[in-house]
């Protein structure tokens, strides 16, 4: 882990988007044109290459569910009710109403709130289980209202899923699960099969070729985000323990070896007890070869003079997640502008954000947080405008209208206006 003294504020992430190889953008054009012309039969191919096993039915069926209680400690199904539960009642927060002005003329103008017909939740599968993917990708749809929501995900080798994914999607009461992953699990969401009715909005990170597939099928259908690899940044003065800034810079590390985990403090001292309790336990993690390729490419430690070039630090960077050890957490709020999610204090480390305090874990990456928010229960929902004149409200202002349609060349817009009179 690299250590740098800042001289200017000119540090960055890398912003780079994995676009993908002419290869594997030509395998996934292919694949999605396949599931287009062949319908669930492309489906049953394609996971039978890819995933190594023959399915006879896509749809998770009543005996997986029960199998997959049976299978999990009721101590976990009860945290991820708990885990559900706060993050419903954050989102709750989030909901916005549909509204109408009326003005002294008659005028009604208006916002009308519509959640979307139906979702798709691409929860990736793999070596790694990810029910908090479920919990975080469905109840903002949910609390939004959108009526129809589907979760696909690869089945493992025994033609099922991860228990804790079924369990989370049961609890939430999604009854269409279907096991299938990858490319052809987007283009059934985008353009439907026999079995699967097309989505208008496909969610859920993914490899590379399910990044590609929602990059193809945008347009056909809305997608949230193309996610880049994880990152942290802490954010602390010399008040921090080396030992607790290690573990949460590990905690992004053993995500994938491209994460960035990155320290901006004020200490030079503690920067160098942090890259050697670094150094200690990344040793001890189970994925440890992972954890450790993150952070020899991508890891990094900023020292600054003061505080407030540490937070401008932080700015640049833009980062996915911020913790801020300080003294005063609260205090550098105002200051922070670019940030996924902000965790203030020792006590919130960035696990309890990814799990169960409530926000969503599904954040902008890349230095994305300039421009862009956590996934909310407005990335479910539309809006219409409503715009109603009275016959007073149309006296006072028609030729002001077709004055300015005339302007713009538009004579047939002006005489709409001024048919009306006759
Ligand atoms: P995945 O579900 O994304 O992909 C598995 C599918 O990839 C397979 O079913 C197959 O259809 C397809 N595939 C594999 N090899 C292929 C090939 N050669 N040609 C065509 N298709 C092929 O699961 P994964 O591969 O384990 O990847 C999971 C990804 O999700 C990781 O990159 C992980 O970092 C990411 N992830 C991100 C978040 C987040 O919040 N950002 C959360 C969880 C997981």
């Amino acid at each position: 882990m690299k250590i740098t003294q800042i001289t200017d504020k000119k540090v960055s992430l890398r912003r780079t988007i994995d676009t993908g190889t002419e290869d594997q953008r030509k395998i996934v054009q292919s694949i999605i044109s396949t599931v287009r012309g062949e319908g669930d039969s492309a489906l049953f191919s394609y996971t039978e290459k890819f995933d190594r096993v023959n399915l006879s039915n896509l749809k998770v069926t009543e005996e997986e569910f029960t199998a997959a209680y049976e299978t999990l400690d009721e101590e976990l199904v009860e945290i991820i009710r708990e885990a559900a539960a706060n993050i419903r009642a954050f989102h709750e927060k989030q909901k916005r109403e549909s509204w109408i002005s009326y003005d002294d003329n008659g005028t009604m103008l208006g916002q009308k709130i519509t959640a979307l017909d139906a979702v798709g939740v691409y929860v990736p599968g793999g070596t790694a289980a990810y029910p908090s993917s479920v919990l975080m990708n469905v109840i903002p749809a949910q609390v939004a209202g959108v009526k129809r929501i589907v979760i696909t995900s690869p089945p493992n080798e025994q033609g099922t899923l991860p228990a804790g994914v079924l369990v989370a999607a049961k609890e939430l009461g999604i009854a269409e699960i279907y096991k299938v992953g990858g490319a052809q699990a987007i283009a059934a969401l985008a353009y439907g099969t026999e079995t699967i009715a097309a989505v208008d909005k496909i969610m859920g990170p993914g490899n590379i070729f399910v990044a590609l597939a929602k990059r193809e099928v945008f347009g056909i259908v809305d997608i949230d985000m193309i996610a880049g690899p994880s990152e942290i940044v802490v954010l602390a003065d010399e008040t921090a323990k080396p030992n607790e800034i290690a573990a949460d810079l590990l905690s992004q590390a053993e995500h994938d070896k491209n994460s960035s985990s990155i320290l901006v403090t004020t200490s030079m001292k503690q920067a160098e007890e942090v890259k050697a309790e670094v150094k200690k336990q990344v040793e001890t993690l189970p994925r440890k070869e992972i954890a450790k390729a993150s952070v020899e490419a991508y890891g990094h430690i900023y020292v600054a003079d003061d505080l407030e070039t540490a937070i401008a630090v932080v700015n640049e960077l833009a980062p996915e997640h911020l913790e801020v050890l300080t003294e005063n957490p609260l205090a550098s709020l105002n200051d922070i502008r670019h940030a996924g999610a902000i965790f203030l204090g020792r006590y919130s480390s960035e696990p309890v954000g990814d799990y169960f305090a409530g926000p969503n874990h599904v954040l902008p990456t890349n230095g994305t947080a300039r421009f862009s928010s956590p996934l909310n229960v407005d990335d479910f929902m539309k809006k219409s405008s409503i715009i109603s004149y009275s016959e007073k409200a149309f006296l006072n202002n028609y030729s002001k209208v077709a004055k300015l349609a005339r302007l713009e060349g538009l004579e047939a817009h002006a005489r709409a206006m001024e048919e009306r009179l006759k």
